[in-house]
């Protein structure tokens, strides 16, 4: 520390460390250290001032909500939720609501500020949120699903609303999970709100194509992957963890321009059919019996086996921390498009860099879905609202300026686009962080 005039305090000279253990005592997250390792790689990148680097690599807010909730066999329990705003510096808070058994802060903030950069990439004006409850959804019933959205909504009701902070749909909640949270927003501000979250049934405001958004995105950027490094689409063979919402959206696209899936995964395993799957017929099986593992189709594989399949494209579209520096030598394809949001690990990134293995990165590939929901929200906001087919233009749009401005900074900087994409997103929050005077 550097003196100071009597009564002042200290200036700081050096970047403080990030204050993980302070933060989350023992519950710092893997995938923590990891976004904030590629933040600090961008700052350096960047040679970004010290308050900034400080600034960006802590969130603005983090809120954490105890939710008693009534179980169907007249019990409580008691889950625990989380919001945590990453940074306002570009707009309103944006990201999703997670439900799942492995929820906790650290994971929280990680995609929190993922989602500050993916808005960036993509130039929407928004900053970047996430939140979580620690459930699983699957053992659940509707109505206790219903009393624990509520009751988490009545603890967020001060942090959310359509000019501060959106949610929207993420692993295991839905267009019905977002029609509760609004429903309960909007009682409490006793006028319909409908811009306060996203993912919305259409019947509630909600956009046409906001379901398939996120997979469309993905689907865009391996198609224009594929063209820069002259692979055909034709018979482009796809390996797929995560069959949700993400990954079939994805899929059904890809196979319209002519590739094909061959595995496809969900929590409980994967099925395998190097010819083939029909991908209709693989959900119809989930929906039947709860999985796509034993689907009749073709052989079953673990998670982990699915990962390094002979394929082209890889789509990881389920959680964090998939590919790491254990498997990522194994892996066969060429590209690897994420879908899921922090599926690589940052050792993992530097083996398939070395590999030649194209990673479309989470903030640019998984872009589509807070795309359409800000479309969303501006027909929220405005009351006009859009046919599918100027969502779907738009979208195109906006994701190929997006996936051009990496492409070329990546091949300007000779560096991944992982890397190449943070530093555009850094340095616009940097940019905006500057000039708002913080
Ligand atoms: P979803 O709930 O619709 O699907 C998740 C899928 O992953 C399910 O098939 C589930 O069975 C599977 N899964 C869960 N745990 C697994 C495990 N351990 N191994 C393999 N599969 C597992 O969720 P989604 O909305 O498709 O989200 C998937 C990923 O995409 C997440 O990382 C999410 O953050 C990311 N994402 C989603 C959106 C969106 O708009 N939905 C947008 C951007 C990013």
């Amino acid at each position: 520390m550097q003196s100071s005039p009597a009564g002042c305090p200290p200036t700081r000279t050096a970047p403080q460390p990030f204050p993980l253990q302070e933060l989350m005592g023992s519950e710092a997250s893997p995938v923590l250290y990891h976004a904030v390792a590629q933040f600090r790689q961008a700052a350096e990148d960047l040679s970004l001032d010290t308050g900034l680097r400080e600034k960006l690599s802590r969130p603005e807010r983090i809120l954490a909500i105890s939710i008693p909730t009534r179980m169907d066999d007249g019990s409580w329990r008691y889950f625990t939720g989380y919001r945590v705003q990453h940074s306002t510096a570009r707009g309103p808070a944006k990201g999703g609501i997670r439900y799942h058994p492995e929820v906790n802060v650290g994971e929280v903030m990680a995609l929190a500020m993922w989602m500050t950069w993916k808005c960036a990439v993509v130039r929407i004006p928004f900053g970047g949120a996430k939140g979580g409850v620690a459930c699983d959804p699957r053992t659940m019933s509707e109505g206790e699903l219903e009393r624990m959205t509520r009751r988490f909504v009545a603890g967020l009701a001060e942090c959310i609303g359509p000019e501060t902070d959106i949610p929207a749909p993420d692993v295991y909640t839905n267009p019905q999970v977002m029609a509760w949270i609004m429903d309960e927003y909007s009682k409490r501000h006793g006028c319909a709100a409908p811009g306060v979250v996203t993912g919305k049934p259409t019947a509630l405001g909600g956009i046409v194509g906001r379901d398939g958004a996120t997979g469309a995105g993905v689907a865009h950027c391996v198609l224009w992957a594929l063209e820069q490094l002259g692979l055909p689409a034709e018979g482009c063979r796809l390996a797929v963890q995560g069959f949700g919402n993400c990954a079939t959206w994805a899929c059904e696209h890809l196979q319209a321009a002519g590739c094909k899936t061959i595995a496809v995964s969900d929590s409980r395993g994967g099925v395998h059919n190097p010819k083939g799957l029909d991908t209709d017929a693989v959900m119809t099986h989930k929906l039947q019996t709860g999985t796509v593992a034993t689907f009749p189709g073709g052989e079953q594989v673990t998670n982990d086996d699915l990962l390094t399949l002979e394929c082209d494209v890889l789509i990881p579209a389920a959680l964090e921390n998939q590919i790491t520096a254990g498997n990522a030598g194994q892996i066969k394809a060429r590209v690897v498009a994420e879908g899921a949001n922090g599926p690589t690990t940052p050792d993992a990134d530097q083996v398939l860099h070395d590999r030649g293995i194209v990673v479309l990165p989470d903030i640019l590939a998984n872009a589509g879905g807070v795309t359409v929901s800000y479309f969303e929200w501006v027909q929220n906001q405005q009351g006009l609202y859009w046919s599918e087919a100027e969502v779907a233009e738009r979208l195109a749009s906006t994701m190929s300026r997006a996936f051009t401005e990496v492409w070329t900074a990546g091949e300007k900087d000779r560096t991944d686009l992982r890397r190449a994409a943070t530093k555009l997103a850094v340095a616009r929050v940097a940019e905006a962080i500057s000039l708002r005077g913080m």
